[in-house]
């Protein structure tokens, strides 16, 4: 088995445990392979092992890659910070954003979005630790957000993402990840379509999973240990 092969498997056994223990059906769940710094054969042995739905955070890095693998049928999902004089890379080549945090930047996406191409799928980055330096919204800023977001006729609003922050204790994570469950089924009462909740890393997954997430974003547990960048 390749390197790669074998730590998808185990990545596969980890998921399968904690979905059973939530009572949750195999379908419920997606993995999405976050594919930063990792080069177009990376992402093909991860697409021969069944993964068609990759994450990136660097919009130039993205671009070259896409381009690479244009004779796979991949699903795209940018994850990183998006400045707004960077949309119509997003808008021209993804397939969803996870990290839409202003209505300036979802005009611009909506208005940029190729008309031979579906709605772009997006979440809302909720910064769910309220930690000064990251990307997000608080959740008092979703309500309107999200009515904004609904209105725009070339974004599709899937439902809601966050990052807790890395020095946050297990019971403090558990907290974050409770409360954007909660915040997910209440906006649910509004726009009743919404069926993503975007959270759980390699390292917090079980807890994610326990917490109704919809899509894991896991880089290291498929591709081994990032090199700094
Ligand atoms: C890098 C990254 C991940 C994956 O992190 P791992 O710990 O390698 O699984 C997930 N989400 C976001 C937003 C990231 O930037």
């Amino acid at each position: 088995m390749s390197h790669i092969a074998s730590q998808i498997s185990a990545l596969r056994e980890r998921v399968d445990r904690s979905l059973a223990h939530a009572n949750r059906p195999t379908e419920s769940l997606q993995i999405l392979a976050v594919s930063k710094t990792r080069p177009a054969a990376a992402i093909e042995s991860a697409y021969e092992a069944g993964f068609h739905h990759f994450g990136e955070n660097y919009l130039q890095e993205a671009l070259l890659k896409i381009e690479q693998l244009r004779h796979l049928a991949l699903q795209w999902h940018y994850i990183g910070t998006l400045q707004s004089n960077k949309t119509s890379s997003v808008a021209q080549h993804f397939h969803w954003l996870h990290t839409l945090d202003r209505v300036k930047i979802a005009n611009r996406l909506s208005q940029q979005r190729p008309s031979n191409m579906p709605p772009l799928n997006v979440c809302i980055q909720i910064n769910i630790d309220n930690e000064p330096q990251k990307g997000g919204i608080s959740l008092a800023q979703l309500n309107p957000l999200a009515e904004a977001v609904e209105a725009l006729p070339n974004l599709s609003l899937r439902g809601l993402m966050a990052i807790p922050s890395k020095d946050s204790s297990p019971q403090q994570r558990r907290d974050s990840f409770a409360k954007m469950a909660e915040t997910l089924d209440t906006l649910k009462g509004t726009i009743p379509q919404l069926d993503t909740l975007s959270m759980g890393m390699s390292a917090d997954l079980e807890l994610a999973i326990e917490h109704k997430a919809t899509i894991i974003r896991i880089g290291t547990a498929i591709f081994g240990p990032r090199t700094a960048k």
